[in-house]
């Protein structure tokens, strides 16, 4: 009998859940005090990953433009910031209790009005805010409540006069953010896809009003073709325009870009038009000018605004999900056996080359530990001595390692190496000279 669609869902996911585990990707937070619901940390692996799939969207989308700044706002803001975006009001979602089996649910996600887990009767829905709050200063008192953001943007509003004026940046122009967003999420879940601290990576797009729907249409599918350039498979993302009711009542428009998880589509980043609506809340509750001057149109304006909000943890999710595959490469006796391997483009892979000296021999280890310090100069690289060599290509392809650069006997006669390719395994020898172009030759950053 055929596995059922849910049967291989989590087996997919187990799979990779276990490969993030063993080789150090990400692990469960507090993991020796039983671990804390929905945190998790990323281990050698997986910073190296994360760290990368953010600087590739660094480096496009502000090191790379005209248009763009940077930024690093603070996590905690003044509470007025939070009132004036609608988020102390508006921030909840609907809630929902299981009076027989006491679990929790939000009630928007759910299809019938029955609990999907023991069929038992639901409580009325009550409205919960997602912001975490905590309190600034000794005193535990109300006035001194601050909240820890539930993302990254209005850190980018409330600054966009300053970063306009020192740069001298006409429009249009963006303002780009990496940082960590905090919500108590009713059911957050399905590995690092839902969790209640988080990194967001945020575009804040600013333009004239007349031209709000062509920088839209521009970003939205320009962060879909950003995913696809740095590896994931086109057949698995899709854009998915908001309906008319899933809109927010500001925005002009909005568009998902979705991943095909395990489990279905699901989101990775929303592109929305925003108008001028922060702008505006902004200006109303502080009552600062937070205009525009057009010099070519001689007038005062509020910028519309593009957002493409994207998470860095459910790209990173998304990046390990795609490079996930199973093929058969042949053992230290030539038998061929099943072989996991993480096919990341080489920008995104943790590591880029491994040091595998054959034998433990010091006149090797010379060679390859000399070969090791020049090669980390240039990009990450690992050096592993231990195990048979079949054992070690098979630790670097879990990891996804673009090149195993092997150190044999012959290399203190040749002066070569010989380097093989994660993903065909053929073999190519090398002389130890031009081993550096060849490999930077071979990749793309
Ligand atoms: P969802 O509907 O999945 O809760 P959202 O539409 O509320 O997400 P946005 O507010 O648009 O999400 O946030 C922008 C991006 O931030 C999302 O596309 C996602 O990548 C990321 N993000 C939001 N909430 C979380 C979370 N709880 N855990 C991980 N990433 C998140």
């Amino acid at each position: 009998m055929g596995k059922t669609k849910v049967a291989e869902t989590s087996e997919k996911m187990e799979k990779i859940v276990s490969l993030c585990k063993r080789r150090g990707f990400i692990f469960p937070s507090s993991e020796i005090y039983g671990g804390l619901g929905s945190t998790w940390d990323y281990g050698p692996m997986g910073v190296l990953l994360k760290n990368n799939v953010k600087a590739a969207w660094w480096r496009e989308n502000v090191q790379y433009r005209n248009d763009m700044a940077g930024l690093d706002a603070a996590i905690l803001m003044h509470p007025n910031v939070w009132k004036a975006s609608g988020h102390v009001d508006c921030f909840q979602d609907p809630m929902v209790d299981c009076k027989n089996c006491r679990k929790r649910f939000r009630a928007d996600d759910l299809e019938g009005d029955r609990c999907p887990e023991c069929d038992g009767e639901f409580t009325e829905a009550r409205q919960f805010n997602l912001m975490f709050k905590t309190f600034m200063g000794p005193v535990e008192e109300e006035s001194a409540v601050v909240y820890l953001r539930p993302e990254t943007a209005q850190g980018i509003f409330v600054n966009f006069r300053n970063v306009a004026n020192v740069t001298r940046k006409k429009l249009p122009f963006g303002i780009a953010q990496i940082g960590k967003a905090f919500r108590n999420e009713i059911t957050p879940g399905k590995f690092t896809f839902r969790t209640r601290e988080f990194e967001q990576m945020e575009i804040e797009f600013f333009c004239h009003p007349s031209e709000g729907t062509k920088w839209y249409e521009y970003w939205y599918q320009e962060r879909f073709n950003w995913y696809i350039k740095w590896g994931i498979r086109r057949e698995n993302l899709r854009l998915r325009p908001h309906d008319k009711d899933e809109l927010a009542h500001y925005a002009e428009g909005c568009q998902d870009v979705e991943y095909n998880f395990p489990w279905g589509w699901s989101e990775l980043e929303g592109i929305a038009n925003r108008t001028d609506f922060d702008l505006r809340r902004h200006q109303e509750s502080s009552s600062e000018n937070l205009t525009y001057f057009d010099e070519e149109k001689n007038e005062h304006i509020l910028p519309y605004i593009i957002e493409p909000s994207a998470g860095a943890d459910r790209g990173t999710l998304a990046f390990l999900v795609d490079a996930y595959d199973e093929d058969e490469a042949p053992t230290e006796k030539g038998e061929m056996d099943k072989r996991i391997v993480m096919r990341f483009h080489s920008a995104i892979a943790p590591v880029k080359a491994a040091v595998l000296p054959l034998s433990k021999k010091p006149q090797l280890q010379e060679v390859a530990d000399r070969l090791y310090s020049d090669l980390k100069r240039e990009f990450f690289c690992d050096y592993d001595d231990r195990g048979s060599i079949g054992k070690r290509y098979r630790r670097q392809d879990e990891i996804g390692t673009p090149y195993g650069v092997t150190v044999d006997f012959q290399t203190l006669e040749d002066q070569a190496v010989t380097v093989r390719d994660r993903d065909t395994m053929k073999q190519d020898r090398i002389s130890l000279t031009a081993l550096i172009e060849y490999l930077k030759g071979k990749m793309k950053f």
